[in-house]
């Protein structure tokens, strides 16, 4: 995984008209087709790391990061 758990990271919208290219979706491998909402997520530190992710698999990846940092 590129991203730390506790990687801080800046996350912002896309709108469906502003997806104007395909992207690879770091959650599950699969591409976010153009003209579909998603989520952008910069880490803070690291801006040429950031990546295009389905709005439901940055879902998941958040829980799962907030998991991992609780149970440290
Ligand atoms: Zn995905």
């Amino acid at each position: 995984m590129y991203l730390r758990d506790d990687e801080p990271v800046e996350v912002r919208h896309v709108q469906p008209y502003e997806a104007v290219k395909a992207y690879r979706c770091p959650g599950c491998d699969h591409e976010i087709q153009v003209g579909l909402g998603h989520k952008v997520v910069v880490p803070t530190d690291a801006a040429d790391l950031r990546r295009h992710w389905h709005v439901g698999c940055w879902t998941q990846a958040e829980k799962r990061r907030k998991n991992a940092r609780t149970q440290r």
